[in-house]
Formats: C-alpha cells, structure tokens, sequence
C-alpha cells in the first residue's frame, strides 16, 4: 500500500443514499448506428486495403472539416442536385452563418486544394480522404444518414491514363475484398458538345407526349437539367431513358478520343466494363467520364434498363470534374475523383460470408493466483508486450477459473501461470492450451521459452 495511505476501517458510505429515480433512456438518432467491437474487425480490414491501395498508387491521405459553409455545396454539386435539395444537413450557427454537415468529400477536398495553393506543388496532386458523410436521406437497408467514404481525388492531370488509374484502382480495391464487381462506365461530354446533346435530349422528350407520362420530379428536371432525366431511379422514367438518344453519339472530337483512351486502357488492364448510356452520376460538376461500381448480381441484362434496385446498389462511382476548382474560385484545372461507401462494401462481404482475420486473437495468455502474483505478471505483461507478443490477460479477475475461460476466447496457445508457490520457487507455469499439459519453467528465461515455442516475434520498441 503506498505510504500515505492509511489503514480504514470498513465502512460503506452509501448505505443511506435516497434511491434515485430511473432516467428516460435517449436513444441514437434515425439512421445512424453504431460500430461495435465485433463488427470492427470489418472495418479494420477495409480501411487497411483503401490505405494500402493509396499508398500504391501515389496518393497522400488528408481530411478535411465535417463543417463547412452552406455555399459550397450549394455551388459545387448544384442547386438541382438531390443532394442539395432533399440530402443535406444545414443549419444556422450562432453568428448566423448558414453551415452545412459533409454531404461529400470532393467540394471539401477542392476547397483545400485551392485555400493551401496545392496548385503550386507539382502536379497532379494525388489525395486519399476517408471519412464521414451526411446525407437527410430516408433510411433504409445499407443507407444511414451518416455513413463513411473512401475518396481518391487526382487534380491537376488532364490525361485519361488518370480516369482509367482510378477505374483500376477501384476494381483491385474490390477484388481484393474478394468482392465481384462491374464498372457501369459513361462519358456525358464537355459543356460544349453537351448543350447539342441537351438539345437533342429535349426534342426526344417532347415527342408525341413523352413528357406526360414522366414522374413529376422529371417534369421539373425536364426544365432545369435534362441530363437527369436519364438517371431517374423511377421504373416508367427508366423506360424513356433507355429509349432515349445516347450521349457517347454526340461527343466532340476530343470527348470521343478521351473516352476511347480511357476504355483502352481498361481492356488492356482487363477490367470487366458496361457502356451505360443512362449513367450521368448525380452531380452537375461531372464532365467526360463518369462511372459507377456496381456488384456482378446488379450487371444489367442486355437490352434492358436497369432495375431501380440495381441503381441504388452502387458501391461508388466517380468521374472527371475539370471545370469545378476554377468554378470554386481557382485556376483551371482537370480533375476526377472517386468515392467508395464503406457501409455497403461491409454489408457486401458479410452477405457473402467472406472469412476474417482475427486481430483481437493473442499469442499468450497470463494467468494468476492471488494478489502478489496479479503485481509481478502486471509487470511481466509490459516486458512480453515490449518485446513484441501479442499477450491478453484478465487483471481484473481473480478466479483461476474465469482467467482461462478468457484465455480460451481469445484464442491463445498458451498460458503463463503464476502462483504463490511459483513466487517462491522463481518460476512459472505454461500451459499448452490445447493439450492441457502444463510445465514448469524458470521464470528468468520465460522470453526464451516462449520463443522457443511461439518463435521470436518481431521486435518492437
Ligand atoms: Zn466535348
Ligand atoms: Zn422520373
């Protein structure tokens, strides 16, 4: 006991405290959730293969604020987007700024490209970003109104080798998670040889009362973008749309050559692609390519649209955005990005019941018998750890009993157990927790013995 502690008698203080009453339980808010122990080893093991893939590939993490202001979104993604309309969390702060909650990672990320000068760094500038998002969307299986994402944003590099890296990124990404995916691949032109095909697009909608028999959201799109019209989620929207003429027919010259390029690339990478003419991604700051990954179940047959599930099965999707970061006040600049839902990639390998390594499992397990045992092996544990094994212990337990209960959970070979016998005799018990069989070993030579066991681990400092 340290010194100047003395010696009480027992005495309970709370014998006569008034009962308290029981408090209305707050419970978390619609559509969001929590991440439990038992379900991070899913999360662990995606974010490890992002970090490690971005890393490969050249590109530095960051992070950006989950605040920003209002009008970046309201700029970047456009004011006809669902995002800004129907999605986004926003409100008023103190001062009477209008802020809003991430709806995504790349107005964010533009922003920081622009306020830190990236432009003067040699370009491209390659960034990796995850992290949350918030989206007031309705919630449903796999859609939570804060969930994570996986960026890949290159800025500054206009070649389409830079499409077809990131389109290859996210399919090795995928296939590594062992994950069977395809890219739903578009390319929805410049502004220039766009506002042709818009023309064409709305002369198809008028067309022997096309118009009519649209959903009302696409009645109001019909006005302020058309383009949307061809990703409706839905069925009788699908239908026009599939019937509609295609964007790739009306590309200009360099369009055409950029979006070939980028397809080339991918053939020779052999990765699995569909021409999805219906495909323009949400977002107005999309030019030239644009795509989705979508699970193999999801591939559309052929001659047909989409099923409105399918749609809302994407895993990610992407595209070029060279008009935004001058947009958002900087020089021009090319661009294109990606993001990836972490939820609905862990929702995919647990449907498919993809087996995953442990982390929490230990080498070592140690085990005690009394007080002046639990004090040596609490220093022990520090020396074992020091020296790079993976050792778990129950300090807290007393029973020999409940130790190697929680010695079998966490799956060790073998347990060191320390009595007061072996206090005094200078040594330690190892049990093979397979077998049961127990040794005695001196207890100086304990790194030795488990080494020659377990192997040297690699050291750590
Ligand atoms: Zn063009
Ligand atoms: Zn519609």
């Amino acid at each position: 006991m340290p010194k100047f502690f003395k010696k009480k008698e027992n005495k309970t203080a709370d014998d006569k405290a008034p009962k308290a009453r029981r408090m209305r339980f707050i419970s978390r808010l619609r559509g969001t959730k929590d991440i439990l122990p038992d379900e991070y080893k899913y999360w662990n093991l995606v974010i490890k293969k992002a970090a490690e893939l971005s890393r490969s590939y050249g590109f530095r993490r960051m992070d950006t604020p989950v605040l920003e202001n209002l009008e970046l979104y309201e700029r970047s993604s456009g004011r006809s987007s669902d995002i800004v309309v129907k999605e986004m969390f926003s409100f008023v702060d103190k001062n009477g700024e209008k802020i809003a909650l991430r709806p995504e990672a790349t107005p964010g990320i533009v922003r920081s490209y622009i306020e830190h000068g990236m432009f003067n760094l040699p370009q491209p500038v390659k960034l990796f970003w995850l992290g949350p998002v918030f989206r007031h969307d309705k919630p449903q299986a796999g859609r939570f109104r804060q969930f994570n994402q996986f960026n890949l944003e290159n800025i500054g590099e206009a070649s389409p080798v830079a499409d077809a890296e990131l389109i290859a990124i996210t399919y090795y990404f995928f296939r590594e998670l062992q994950l069977e995916v395809i890219i739903q691949i578009n390319s929805v032109g410049c502004p220039s040889c766009r506002k042709d095909y818009l023309t064409k697009l709305d002369n198809f909608y008028k067309e022997r009362g096309r118009r009519a028999k649209l959903c009302n959201d696409c009645k109001k799109r019909l006005m302020k973008n058309p383009l949307r019209l061809l990703d409706c989620k839905e069925k009788k929207c699908q239908e026009i749309a599939f019937e509609a003429p295609q964007i790739v027919d009306s590309l200009c010259e360099d369009c055409r050559n950029h979006f070939i390029k980028v397809l080339e690339y991918l053939d020779e990478l052999n990765i699995p692609y569909n021409l999805n003419s219906t495909l323009v991604r949400g977002l107005d700051y999309y030019n030239r390519t644009v795509f989705e990954i979508w699970p193999v179940s999801a591939e559309i047959p052929a001659g047909k649209p989409a099923d409105e599930p399918l749609r809302q099965n994407a895993l990610g999707g992407g595209g070029r955005y060279d008009g935004l970061v001058e947009y958002m006040g900087g020089r021009p600049t090319p661009a294109c990005g990606f993001g990836i839902g972490i939820e609905r990639v862990i929702l995919k390998i647990k449907e498919k019941n993809i087996p995953i390594k442990d982390e929490e499992k230990g080498d070592l397990f140690l085990a005690h018998l009394g007080d002046p045992a639990r004090r040596k092996i609490m220093i022990l544990f520090e020396e074992l750890r020091k020296n790079g094994f993976k050792v778990r212990q129950a300090f807290t337990k007393d029973s020999l009993k409940g130790q190697l209960e929680t010695a079998n959970q966490t799956g060790v070979k073998y347990t060191l157990i320390l009595g007061q016998k072996e206090i005094m005799d200078g040594t330690i018990l190892i049990r093979d927790m397979e077998s049961g069989i127990q040794e005695i070993v001196d207890y100086k030579k304990i790194v030795a013995e488990i080494e020659k066991r377990l192997g040297s681990p690699s050291k750590k400092t």
